[in-house]
């Protein structure tokens, strides 16, 4: 990994989240060690690669720019565990790396601008910053890219839910909101 495909990667992640920060210094790099484990050339589409974000904050814009997957593809999960981490998964052969960014870690922290940070991430090798875990994942049919494999109609509002998404009680689909309690409220 050279600090020139660094760079590239970076200006390419802070054009798609809008500013370079701490998050997308690190998230660049993390993805970019991801697809490098794998096997996988920047700057191509991989269909088989499926990323799983631990956190929703700036880290989680910089993998997506960089590993070209996304929600609407249905190959960037979302797990929402609010930890600096992301799974790689080369569907085709199983295997799944799971990274952690080491810093994130650590209780106490150097003092560091975001400048200095920036450079460190982008001269220190990769294996120094992160922890990488080899993990076994099954997806569930409902996980899949690709056409849903069901779709059905709660029988509560009557709304259409797709991938096997709904709930089933005494045989009936329902949709989570019907089932669960939703975060909305309908006030009009
Ligand atoms: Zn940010
Ligand atoms: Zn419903």
């Amino acid at each position: 990994m050279n600090e020139k495909d660094y760079d590239e990667q970076l200006a390419k992640a802070r054009d798609f989240h809008g500013h370079v920060c701490g998050g997308i210094a690190i998230g660049t790099k993390l993805a970019m060690y991801g697809l490098e484990l794998l096997g996988m050339p920047l700057n191509e589409r991989h269909k088989n690669l499926i990323v799983f974000l631990e956190i929703d904050r700036c880290m989680s814009d910089a993998v997506q720019s960089v590993t070209g997957c996304s929600m609407g593809k249905r190959t960037l999960k979302q797990m929402y565990y609010g930890k600096f981490a992301a799974t790689f998964l080369n569907q085709d052969t199983g295997e799944a790396l799971r990274i952690t960014d080491a810093d994130a870690n650590k209780k106490f922290k150097d003092d560091e601008t975001k400048e200095e940070m920036i450079v460190r991430f982008r001269s220190t090798p990769p294996e120094v910053l992160f922890k990488v875990e080899k993990v076994k994942i099954e997806l569930s049919r409902g996980d899949l890219p690709g056409k849903p494999y069901m779709t059905t109609f709660c029988s509560v509002c009557g709304e259409k839910v797709s991938d096997g998404r709904h709930k089933l009680f005494g045989g009936k689909p329902i949709c989570k909101s019907c089932a669960e309690g939703s975060y909305y409220e309908v006030i009009d």
